[in-house]
């Protein structure tokens, strides 16, 4: 029998009001960091890189450079520049199952098409197609960067940045002035901005030439060919994405929040890269694993659906056994894993109370978020983790003082989503959505709390250390 009546009650606490004046430092060093990162990871490609870089940094090696898989060994492994699994392996063998954090780094973003440019009334635009489940209106009228990769005719490649820096120019996309803006007001806000009418601005100065039909356009070619060498039809073989420019900011007089594009979900790539570098005499190989595409479903030869991660699998397996792959110990290890899938949870909003049930409803800054189930309607299509599985990784977060909450994407018949989760589950491996709550989500800014990013990281630590 519980000493006080009290103990009996489910407590749900700040992360603030538990820490001492040396943690709190901590949980803001770890805010500047985790800021750094976000800066250089606009997209999907330019997060790889850093997670490489960062990665090389802590003593990972290639994959292919890996003779031998003993415990401590620390790899990462990259398919085409969009997806990588960083790995530590433990003491026991890959049969014995992995534990494996899987976050995705796509966010939601404005993609440029393949055949984008045009000029009209003397300014020069592209034709976008946007990519994932954005808010169309909250992507106007904002300074924007476009990065991507384009490959040239004779297969060169070239990678553009333009926007993030001070002295670089930005791009946009207009809407009506209010003066004008009578009918586009009486209509929903989902098709008060079309799709095709998230129009980019590209430029609006003349070519010199008399003679020039498409004068607008052609100075904006000149000025790509100069630069880039690059003509109209290499944008067919291109991967262009529009972002928001500018940097992650603090919010808040007291700078405990963060506002910064991609929190979804570069936040649990960064804290699970941060986790896997701190992993220590692991008995279970520890994987983050940071993939493409889930904000369009996952598919595709980078999303979570690819054959990839269950290859590299493979692969360790035949490390393991004197380089012969072996089908039934890969799918054993497959069986055996356990996953955090790692995404974002929506945070209670005070301003829009009624789409959530606070009781079940991530509340900011009370930790690392475990999201049973997903799904929408009657829990359709979500993966719903298994009580045993989600009592593990409870008691490991309580035996290591990790401040967790639960919650659920909003309130019944809300609504809806999903996370790789399912992916990974029907591998027969036990897998629960686990992260950090976001304000926002999906706008080109989002906020998370720098309390909930730390919680986060040592949740996923804990995880990696004492998951068994
Ligand atoms: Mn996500
Ligand atoms: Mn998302």
């Amino acid at each position: 029998m519980a000493n006080k009546k009290s103990d009996l009650f489910y407590k749900r606490n700040f992360v603030w009001e538990k820490i001492d004046e040396k943690v709190k430092k901590e949980v803001f060093s770890v805010g500047e960091d985790y800021k750094a990162f976000l800066d250089s990871s606009k997209t999907e490609r330019e997060s790889i890189k850093e997670i490489i870089k960062r990665a090389e940094k802590e003593g990972f090696v290639p994959f292919s450079s890996v003779k031998k898989l003993t415990a401590g060994t620390k790899f990462y492994c990259e398919n085409k520049g969009k997806m990588v699994a960083l790995v530590v392996v433990g003491k026991e063998s890959v049969e014995n199952g992995l534990n494996i954090v899987g976050s995705h780094v796509d966010a939601p973003r404005i993609d440029i098409k393949q055949n984008p440019m045009y000029e009209d009334s003397g300014l020069t635009l592209m034709k976008t197609h946007y990519y994932g489940g954005i808010r169309k209106y909250q992507w106007v009228a904002l300074p924007l960067a476009l990065y991507g990769t384009i490959i040239k005719k004779d297969g060169q490649k070239i990678e553009i940045s333009i926007g993030d820096k001070e002295d670089e120019p930005v791009f946009y996309i207009s809407d009506l002035l209010p003066h004008l803006a009578k009918d586009q007001n009486t209509k929903t806000l989902r098709e008060g901005i079309e799709g095709e009418g998230l129009n980019v601005i590209i430029g609006s100065l003349p070519f010199n030439d008399k003679d020039e039909d498409n004068k607008f356009k052609r100075n904006i070619l000149e000025i790509l060919n100069e630069k880039y060498g690059i003509e109209e039809e290499d944008f067919i073989s291109a991967e262009l994405e529009m972002v928001p420019a500018g940097k992650s900011r603090d919010v808040g007089l007291d700078r405990g929040l963060i506002a910064a594009y991609g929190h979804d979900d570069r936040v649990c790539a960064y804290t699970s890269l941060r986790a896997i570098f701190e992993v220590e005499n692991n008995d279970k190989t520890a994987v983050t694993l940071c993939v493409d595409k889930e904000e369009v479903g996952s598919n595709g030869n980078t999303g979570m659906h690819s054959q990839f991660f269950n290859n590299l699998v493979a692969e360790m397996v035949a490390l393991e056994n004197s380089g012969n792959s072996n089908e039934l110990k890969l799918r054993r290890a497959l069986a055996n894993s356990s996953v955090l899938s790692a995404d974002v949870a929506a945070a209670f909003d005070p301003t829009y109370p009624s789409v959530s049930e606070k009781q079940n409803c991530a509340i900011i800054g009370q930790g690392i978020t475990i999201v049973k189930y997903t799904g929408s309607g009657g829990k359709g299509g979500c993966n719903d983790a298994n009580a045993e599985f989600v009592g593990k990784v409870r008691k490991v977060f309580n035996d290591n003082n990790i401040n967790w909450q639960t919650s659920e994407l909003g309130k019944v018949d809300q609504g809806g989503g999903g996370t790789i989760a399912y992916i990974l589950a029907n591998y027969n491996m036990d897998v629960v959505d686990i992260g950090v709550p976001v304000i926002s989500m999906h706008a080109p800014y989002e906020v998370v709390s720098k309390a909930d990013v730390y919680e986060t990281y040592k949740g996923y630590l804990a995880f990696f250390n004492h998951c068994k």
